[in-house]
């Protein structure tokens, strides 16, 4: 970006303000659109115009109003401080029209992309449509760079010589490359939530990396279920109890110490009304799920994390949306901002770690605040991806 010429320029940026809305429409928390000014910017500081694409949440059939861009506009005015432009449909003769009046400095939003189909089938006929709307595009959409989509990657094809990658993008991807190439050590990664499945191959890929694995949330039960302790009915994939086995041994053969929870918040309902109480992990009655670690499981990571150079964490401890199950997360978040505090080289990402972090006021304790999820994952698990790969080849 910094050696483009963007005078006179369009410059159809896809970014990524798929941002949480409340029930009234209201931007609970625009990580994402903040994330994204720097690359706005950069373009009308240089005499550019901008045309702004996103996808918002899931829709499946055609327009619904909880899925829409507008919602966005004024908070994005706000922060750019200058008007905004809607568009209200992300293709088409009106678009193409507001486009071509658009001057130097000025912004125009599309409506949700993904009010398309063609969107997410990557629709080549779709991807050169929008490509009408720039002169240029740019990628700052980090969060969906590992889909195939027509904004993401399609489209450009329809841009062989004018396709930039994004500021945010390029600090995603510096930042995580410095991580898993030049972390100093102690490196411990952290990674909770619910599902181990997902999961399987980045822990393979880590383990080569790092000093300390800590597990915890929900798909901690299924290495303690493979270890032969009693989780009663706590979340478990019984189809990955094997593999769990070969991820405990391969962590001992290459000497990364495995953390694992030592006791749990057990409840009788996965309920915030539920009765609770401490014991055990692997003892666990059943009738009962561990809904997240427990104190002396919270003592034992935080001395961990206090302890390490370079912090990577992806998932909660436990259900930390449940105001009952929220303070194993909120100690680890704790000891990671302390740790970075006194120097240490901290990365976290996924929806619901920086869910947790904003929640606390902590994100601007954190070394580095990705706005990837999957995203992440995958470029740590090494995978190339698609939006980044159809711009840097
Ligand atoms: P994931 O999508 O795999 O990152 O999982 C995130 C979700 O995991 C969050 O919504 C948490 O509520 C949930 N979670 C964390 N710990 C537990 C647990 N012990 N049991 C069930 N769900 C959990």
């Amino acid at each position: 970006m910094d050696q483009f010429n963007f005078f006179e320029k369009r410059a159809l940026i896809r970014v990524d303000f798929n941002v949480p809305l409340n029930e009234t429409f209201e931007i609970e928390d625009d990580t994402r659109i903040r994330a994204s000014l720097p690359t706005i910017n950069k373009v009308l500081d240089r005499g550019g115009s901008v045309v702004l694409m996103s996808h918002l949440g899931r829709p499946t059939n055609g327009y619904e109003e909880r899925f829409s861009l507008k919602h966005v506009q004024n908070h994005l005015s706000k922060l750019l401080q200058r008007d905004i432009e809607f568009a209200e449909d992300c293709i088409g003769d009106q678009t193409i029209t507001i486009v071509q009046a658009l001057l130097p400095g000025e912004v125009l939003l599309l409506e949700n992309l993904r009010f398309h189909p063609e969107e997410t089938e990557g629709d080549k006929n779709f991807s050169k449509e929008l490509a009408q709307l720039g002169d240029v595009y740019i990628n700052d959409a980090f969060g969906t760079s590992h889909r195939a989509h027509a904004s993401t990657s399609i489209i450009t094809q329809f841009f062989p010589e004018n396709k930039l990658l994004g500021t945010l993008l390029q600090s995603e991807i510096d930042n995580i490359d410095s991580i898993m190439q030049n972390a100093r050590h102690p490196f411990t990664a952290i990674l909770g939530g619910a599902k181990v499945a997902g999961k399987v191959e980045i822990i393979k890929q880590l383990i080569n990396k790092i000093d300390n694995l800590i597990i915890g949330g929900g798909m901690a039960f299924t290495f303690i279920r493979a270890k032969g302790g009693n989780v009663g009915d706590s979340l478990v994939d019984d189809s990955l109890i094997e593999l769990a086995i070969e991820l405990i041994e391969l962590a001992d053969a290459k000497n990364v110490h495995l953390h694992l929870p030592i006791d749990s918040i057990i409840a009788d309902d996965f309920s915030n009304d539920a009765t609770i109480k401490n014991v055990k992990i692997d003892e666990i009655p059943d009738g009962w799920m561990g809904l997240d670690i427990g104190p002396e499981t919270q003592i034992l990571f935080a001395d961990v994390i206090r302890s390490s150079k370079s912090i990577l964490w992806n998932g909660p401890m436990g259900v930390f949306e449940m105001s009952n199950f929220e303070a194993g997360t909120k100690r680890i978040a704790q000891a990671i901002a302390d740790a970075t505090t006194a120097g240490s080289f901290s990365l976290v990402g996924g929806g619901d770690s920086v869910a947790a972090i904003n929640k606390l006021g902590l994100a601007d304790r954190m070394s580095y605040v990705s706005t990837g999820g999957g995203a992440l994952l995958e470029y740590i698990e090494g995978k190339e991806l698609p939006g980044i790969k159809a711009i840097s080849g």
